[in-house]
């Protein structure tokens, strides 16, 4: 194909402001892409490699104006490129504003090298894969070199969308839904099989060639391939009622606080590949001996790579992200950072994808895996409120962000961010309760008093709402028991009667109608924030409010 052509199909698409024509205008162009199929693909969406590709275009604005500017003629400098551009606002604009027409192929009078005829797309392609290529010292020169070949053999309409591809800026109002309906249409298959084949290799030029060269069967016969990451499936913020609503049972497992990681086993060696699909390989060398030594079939996992202190406990994960940028020192990053795999997630193993596997299941293969280690998340299936109240807790408890809550059942849709994953979102509200009573806590506990009981204010006194015990640090409940152990009145057993006097700030999920408190009201998922030294029970939350929160629900 003339890279001519390509130009007038993008030019009708960018005028087209439908969706539906845009899609059967992307559908032609794919159907008159002959042998550059995979290739118009991508540049249908302003890429040049496929998103998996190690390979990338690493050009730099400046080289490109410098390069335009040369093609337009001996009295344009970069300066006026980057002049024209701020009062355009577009380089593709600037671009097509000069008359590269007449000053086509003005090369071969300065004896270089690139030839006057038409520029094919296979030309665009095999000197953005040389431009991509080139590095060390003089690289920048010689990207300059054969941008320049190509804008000289570019008309000004030409020049407009060379100049965006190399930008990484197409900006025709093509996304990826476009061109997933668009090679169902242009081949004949049905948009699901196109969609699923996408998923599985992220490879928008293979899927739209193996639906023209083979059909849906060909699109089905596509599998992931250990080396070729896939997008990583993402979570929505949820609460626990939503996700018992949803789906009776959840899959609970620890929120751990550090970095997405893929991991690829083809046997003998290992690669990660972080959220964005970019290789992080040589980052980690901990986690590649780890897998290559305890991994006993190739597979591909899903997971957290979290930083630990000596003693195993988690570290916050900006450490992880340190450990993720540095290029240099490896070795002295590992001693200051060790970081550990935590998997969550198994696509792959035993020579068979496992996407479509219920997570429990793939879960169990996680187990089967690398079980004797520590490197499989914690999970748990629950359909009660209680026992996911103390997973959370002690999910906390240990250091981590919070908990997950997972369809049991759920397929794993790469790239999807659905209703199947929920990160426990934080509290929506607050209230300010006094706290009434407590209990004395156990094993190393003991001494420290651990749950609270909270009352909201009425006219007469105060009625219980609720008890929390989650959110609170060993040493906030030392300040705490030291706070409040004045104010006991009675004690029983490990029960201690408060006099009202100290207000906590509380999140919750929900507020309930229920008998278990003396309010009739209780809180689902208290979580302490903060004692509010500024507020006397006097000024704490009334009863009334509660009363008002839950109209209003
Ligand atoms: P977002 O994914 O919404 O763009 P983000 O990257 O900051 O935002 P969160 O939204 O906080 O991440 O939560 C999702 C992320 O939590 C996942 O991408 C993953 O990195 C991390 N995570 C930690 N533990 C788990 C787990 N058990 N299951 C799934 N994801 C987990």
């Amino acid at each position: 194909m003339e890279f001519s052509e390509f130009v007038e199909h993008a030019a009708a698409i960018e005028a087209e402001p439908a969706d539906l024509e845009t899609v059967d205008l992307v559908a032609a162009l794919l159907a008159d892409a002959g042998g550059d199929l995979e290739a118009v693909t991508r540049f249908v969406q302003g890429r040049v490699f496929p998103a998996w590709s190690e390979r990338k275009l690493d050009v730099g604005p400046a080289a490109v104006y410098e390069a335009l500017a040369q093609a337009a003629g001996p009295n344009v400098t970069a300066g006026d490129v980057e002049d024209r551009l701020a009062d355009v606002g577009e380089i593709g604009a600037v671009a097509a504003s000069y008359d590269l027409d007449s000053q086509r192929g003005l090369a071969a009078f300065t004896g270089d090298e690139s030839e006057d005829d038409a520029l094919s797309l296979a030309d665009v392609v095999d000197e953005l894969d040389a431009v991509a290529e080139t590095e060390g010292s003089g690289s920048d020169k010689e990207t300059v070199r054969r941008l320049f070949g190509l804008f000289n053999r570019c008309s000004s309409e030409e020049a407009k969308y060379l100049a965006r591809l190399v930008l990484g800026e197409m900006r025709i109002g093509v996304g990826e839904g476009a061109v997933r309906d668009g090679i169902a249409a242009a081949f004949g298959v049905p948009a699901e099989r196109v969609e699923r084949a996408l998923q599985v290799s992220n490879d928008y030029g293979l899927v739209a060639r193996t639906a023209r060269d083979a059909g849906e069967a060909g699109l089905d016969g596509i599998h992931l391939e250990i080396g070729r990451p896939v997008q990583a499936m993402l979570a929505q913020a949820g609460t626990v009622t939503d996700a018992l609503d949803a789906w009776e049972e959840a899959a609970v497992e620890t929120k751990y606080d550090g970095a997405r990681v893929q991991l690829h086993y083809d046997g003998e060696d290992v690669q990660i590949f972080s959220r964005n699909m970019e290789e992080v390989t040589h980052a980690l060398p901990e986690v590649v001996e780890f897998a290559e030594a305890e991994l006993p079939v190739p597979a591909i996992l899903d997971g957290e790579v979290v930083a630990v202190d000596a003693d195993g406990n988690p570290r916050a994960f900006q450490h992880v992200l340190r450990r993720f940028r540095r290029k240099h020192d490896v070795a002295k990053a590992r001693e200051d950072v060790p970081v550990e795999l935590r998997a969550f997630d198994c696509l792959h193993a035993w020579g068979d994808d496992r996407l479509d596997d219920p997570l429990v299941d793939r879960h169990d293969a996680l187990d089967a895996l690398l079980g004797h280690t520590n490197a499989v998340s914690d999970l748990s299936v629950s359909g009660d409120v209680e026992e996911i109240e103390a997973f959370e807790a002690e999910s906390l408890d240990a250091g981590h962000e919070g908990i997950m809550l997972k369809n049991p059942r759920s397929h794993y849709s790469p790239g999807k961010r659905g209703q199947n994953w929920l990160k426990r979102k934080p509290d929506v509200e607050t209230l300010d309760l006094v706290v009434t009573g407590a209990e004395w806590g156990e094993g190393r506990r003991a001494e420290l008093l651990g749950t609270f009981l909270l009352s909201a204010r009425t006219e007469d006194g105060f009625e219980t709402i609720g008890k929390v015990a989650t959110g609170i640090t060993d040493e906030e409940l030392a300040e705490l028991t030291d706070v409040l152990e004045p104010h006991v009145r009675h004690e029983e057993g490990q029960t201690v009667d408060i006099e009202p006097a100290v207000v906590f700030e509380v999140g919750y999920e929900e507020i309930q109608q229920s008998p278990t408190y003396s309010s009739g009201y209780a809180l689902r998922f208290p979580r302490f924030v903060t004692v509010r030294e500024d507020k006397t029970p006097a000024t704490a939350d009334s009863l009334e409010r509660v009363e008002r929160l839950v109209a209003n629900d």
